[in-house]
């Protein structure tokens, strides 16, 4: 590792007595951190097929995790609540933007969409890690650029796994038809990215991309679906999220979840790698005095939280009359309730149910129910106006922050203690470590069984074939090439071709994967090219 220093102040769990807060992170420019090398980032893999024979559920396994790297605390949410915060599942690598902080590789948009096969074993992949009710985003590149009818198959099939699908979209390409099929298919969630760092046309601010915000709550009001909006934070939009958040309160009827992502160096983004400038004025910190400002309301971030106390920061607040409460402003209560309720699976999907749940776990924790009742009286009494104006309605929303690393500076501690997970070929593995070494999941070969046969499919050329391809190269141009990449033609080269980076362990995989190969060519006749073998 490449030392830079002092301790960078991660939280420390609780040995008892008390249920503390995790430490507030620090702001990245007051923090001496100690960074991954260039030849950790290669060797660090995928986590490998959990062991059956371990005799652990998936959230045993996730509290050896997190104890491992230090941060079993009373704010864990993770190996309480859930086995694993979320886990991205790319469908296509394609998409109809080009955000100057994209996490894409450069290599993206050359690429053809891996074959459902692929798509449904990693599916399966993802519940053997992890389980039931487990958090998959189905994502890209753009996943509404996939072909429609496998979109909703995709969805289909994390549902009847018993996984919950959200969609993560730009939105530009998901229409009221599109989403209505998707939530009959099973999806749960949408969460639609939209921000000024989409450099979209003819939107000079974030205040002037309310429309699109406003058009895109219209098309999913009323269908069965958590609304979740997705902001990239940086230092020409840092200003406006205080009326940013107060946007998302106001429409909090349909609005249900913000999340706002500190910029961050990473993929073919153009932005993120430059400055102090960036990192003192846009951190977790003061995007979370940014949230509290526009809510007005001094939300807690730090009472319940996901894998590193660094990584992200997440606060619930009732709304009466668009006022926001704080709802987590007793942290010991709040990590009481996770405590005592971390085997309680809530199925979000039926809204009675999740009541039916509730209601019935209060009645199991007498103590709870009291405390929850004196506070909802405390808060009734004090805000009974408001609470007579809006006719005894209470809505809530969620307000999250995201704290990506820059891929030249991962910090060991916070990887191992990742609660977001890309599922890559091999397995799952954290979304910053990802975001470092992408090609070598996108450029290899996805083995396929069509007609009784084992097949390779390129996903450069989209073709499928018995042998393994040798070499899986891409070749920008200006047709295909996007952000850095963009900028690198425009310098002068015609062509940039692009490889797999040349790791010992994926040289490893890949000689193995050839043996395998040579053992199945020797049964075909001859070598011969698949096109689309459907
Ligand atoms: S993806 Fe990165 S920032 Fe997010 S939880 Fe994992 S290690 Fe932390």
């Amino acid at each position: 590792m490449t030392s830079l220093g002092i301790n960078n102040g991660h939280a420390l769990p609780s040995k008892g007595g008390a249920l503390p807060l995790p430490a507030p992170a620090p702001a990245p420019h007051l923090v001496n951190a100690t960074y991954l090398s260039a030849d950790e980032i290669s060797a660090w893999q995928p986590y490998p097929p959990p062991d059956a024979g371990d005799g652990l559920t998936p959230k045993q396994r996730t509290v050896k995790r997190i104890k491992a790297a230090g941060q079993w605390a009373p704010w864990q949410m993770i190996g309480r609540r859930m086995a694993i915060g979320c886990v991205a599942l790319e469908i296509t690598q394609r998409c109809n933007l080009d955000c100057s902080y994209c996490y894409l590789s450069e290599s993206s948009e050359a690429l053809k969409d891996i074959p459902l096969e692929e798509v449904t074993r990693r599916i399966d992949m993802i519940f053997a890690h992890y389980g039931p009710n487990t958090d998959v985003q189905v994502t890209g590149g753009d996943p509404t650029l996939r072909k429609r009818d496998e979109l909703i198959a995709i969805v289909r099939y994390v549902k009847s796994k018993g996984m919950r699908a959200s969609l993560f979209t730009n939105g530009i390409k998901a229409t009221r038809e599109l989403l209505s099929e998707l939530c009959e298919a099973g999806l749960e969630d949408v969460a639609f990215h939209v921000d000024k760092t989409q450099e979209r046309t003819g939107y000079a601010s974030e205040a002037d991309l309310n429309a699109v915000r406003e058009e895109y709550i219209e098309r999913a009001r009323g269908l069965p679906l958590a609304v979740i909006f997705n902001t990239t934070v940086c230092p020409d939009n840092f200003h406006e999220i205080p009326a940013l958040a107060k946007f998302f309160v106001r429409h909090h009827d349909v609005v249900r979840f913000a999340s706002f992502q500190v910029g961050a160096d990473m993929g073919r983004g153009v932005e993120g790698h430059d400055d102090a400038r960036g990192r003192m004025t846009v951190n977790p910190q003061t995007v979370m005095a940014a949230i509290r400002e526009g809510a007005q309301a001094n939300l807690h971030f730090d009472a319940a939280s996901a894998g590193h106390a660094q990584c992200n920061g997440y606060a619930f607040g009732l709304v009466i009359n668009n006022k926001v409460h704080d709802f987590f402003n007793d942290p010991v209560f709040v990590q009481a309730i996770l405590a005592s309720s971390a085997n309680i699976t809530i199925d979000r999907a039926k809204k009675a149910g999740v009541w039916c749940t509730a209601a019935g776990y209060l009645v199991r924790h007498p103590s709870t129910l009291l405390g929850v009742i004196t506070r909802f009286a405390k808060l009734a009494w004090r805000e009974r106006r408001d609470l007579i104006a809006a006719r005894g309605r209470v809505g809530k929303i969620s307000f999250f922050v995201h704290n990506f690393m820059d891929s030249a500076q991962l910090e060991k501690e916070r990887c191992d203690a990742c609660s977001f997970m890309v599922m890559t070929p091999d397995g799952p593995i954290s979304m910053c470590v990802h975001n470092a070494k992408r090609d070598n999941y996108l450029l290899v070969p996805a083995k396929v069984t069509r007609h009784n046969k084992i097949l390779y499919f390129n996903p450069v050329t989209g073709l499928f074939d018995d042998r393994i391809p040798q070499k899986i190269e891409v070749a920008l141009s200006r047709k295909n090439a996007r952000g850095r990449a963009k900028g690198k033609l425009d310098g002068g080269s015609d062509v940039i071709a692009v490889s797999r980076a040349d790791d010992a362990a994926t040289a490893a995989a890949a000689t193995a994967a050839t043996t395998t190969t040579a053992a199945t060519t020797t049964t075909a006749a001859e070598s011969r090219r698949v096109q689309a073998a459907e």
